[in-house]
């Protein structure tokens, strides 16, 4: 049986990397940019006006001039004056600095009576002050965004200052989340007391989309080798990935691995020791593509889903890869040895700035609502079988960056 470590390497090693597209900048966000992008112009493109007041030289000021008729007003984005001596103008936030002026004296330290700004006595302006300067932030050319990145409001803002309608980034997948077995009922539909209500392709389809994969349909196949059979065949035919759950366990409706070998997707692991999750089985189809087959108790889905599935798709889309995350218990935990434990947890932040993860308890793998109070998991490694308060481990949030 593979370790946690080992099932992810052979997940990797396996998957192959989604093409670059290009799309249009309001489709980019949470996508993974695939291009350097550069710097169109100076950041700012010129000497920025950071005050409403006057603009004047500070030369002027320096003879002990006080009073400045005022020549003009330039506000943002009007065409750039030319001061002449001894005189201001009427200048706006955002304004290209007036030729001559290097002086800025805010609206609040000044009167104007009949054309002229007279200066609040005792008020001290200084040569510069409240202008950004052209290029300050940034040159043209600078290289602003490298590949690799998933895209925020903040890096849009980067793309269409400049000047950028479209920009290079990975293809989303065609994901298909399939739901097997025969005892599932979905939302809306009339239920038996014998039956289950289908809740793992939902939640797992809001986990991809979370994350900027929203091209994940839905099927429900039933425990019957025929059924699977015509329907994965048809979804593995259209979709990049499918992520299965339930039918990967040891009791007799446990079709998947077998209509698997039939369909020629090749087994790369089945079981990992871990807990939950252990039946787990992954395998790559022709085409290369990829199919998870995660166990179908919702606490193990939703855990090898962020585990396994989530790390897979991201680093398919060439997304650099995260750091780890690590958080201090703030409970014991004890389990069967020779098995990872995840561990399900609630995060709180102490006053000396650590993230504690409390332990949030789960009735069985199937116990999913007590997930609804917790952030994430922690990872407690199988070499050990008994984490005290205090310990630090590795974190993994239901979220992510
Ligand atoms: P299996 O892995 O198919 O043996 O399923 C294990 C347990 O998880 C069974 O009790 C199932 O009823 C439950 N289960 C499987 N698939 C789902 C699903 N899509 N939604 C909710 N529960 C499920
Ligand atoms: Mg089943």
């Amino acid at each position: 049986m593979l370790t946690t470590a080992e099932a992810r390497e052979a997940i990797l090693a396996a998957m192959r990397e989604f093409p670059p597209e290009a799309t249009p900048v309001d489709d980019a966000h949470e996508r993974i940019l695939r291009q350097v992008v550069r710097a169109e112009r100076d950041q700012p493109p010129f000497d920025r006006v950071m005050m409403d007041g006057i603009t004047l030289a500070y030369a002027d000021l320096s003879r002990g001039v006080r009073e400045f008729p005022v020549q003009a007003t330039q506000a943002a984005g009007d065409p750039v004056l030319a001061l002449q001596s001894g005189k201001c103008i009427e200048i706006m936030t955002g304004a290209s600095l007036p030729e001559n002026a290097d002086c800025i004296v805010p609206v609040e330290r000044i009167a104007v009576k009949n054309g002229i700004a007279i200066i609040e006595d005792g008020y001290e302006a200084k040569s510069g002050q409240f202008i950004h300067r052209r290029a300050s932030d940034h040159a043209a050319g600078a290289h602003l965004l490298a590949p690799g990145k998933r895209l925020s409001p903040m890096d849009i803002a980067i793309i269409a200052s400049c000047g950028l309608t479209e920009v290079e980034v990975s293809r989303r997948p065609v994901v298909r989340v399939i739901s097997t077995g025969n005892e599932l009922v979905p939302p809306g539909a009339p239920i038996e007391p014998h039956q289950v209500r289908l809740s793992n392709g939902p939640a797992i389809q809001a986990m991809l989309r979370e994350r900027g994969y929203t091209n994940c349909d839905h099927d429900h196949l039933l425990d019957n080798l025929d059924e699977l059979r015509e329907g994965i065949a048809a979804h593995l035919a259209e979709a990049d990935v499918l992520i299965l759950s339930g039918g990967v366990s040891m009791g007799k409706a446990d079709f998947v691995p077998e209509v698997m070998a039939e369909l020629g997707v090749d087994v790369v692991f089945h079981k990992v020791s871990q807990r939950p999750g252990k039946p787990m089985w992954f395998g790559i189809g022709p085409d290369q593509k990829a199919v998870f087959a995660l166990p179908g108790n919702p606490v193990s889905a939703l855990v090898c889903c962020r585990q396994y599935v989530i790390p897979a798709l991201e680093a398919a889309s060439a997304a650099t890869p995260q750091p780890p995350e690590f958080a201090v218990l703030a409970g014991d935990v004890t389990f069967e040895p020779d098995l990872t434990c995840f561990q399900p947890v609630r995060l709180v932040s102490s006053a000396a700035g650590q993230v504690l993860a409390m332990p949030v308890k789960t009735n069985t793998s199937g116990d999913f609502t007590a997930l609804s109070a917790t952030d994430g998991y922690v990872e407690l490694a199988r070499e050990q079988s008994h984490f005290p308060a205090g310990t630090p481990v590795f974190l993994h949030r239901w979220r992510t960056g």
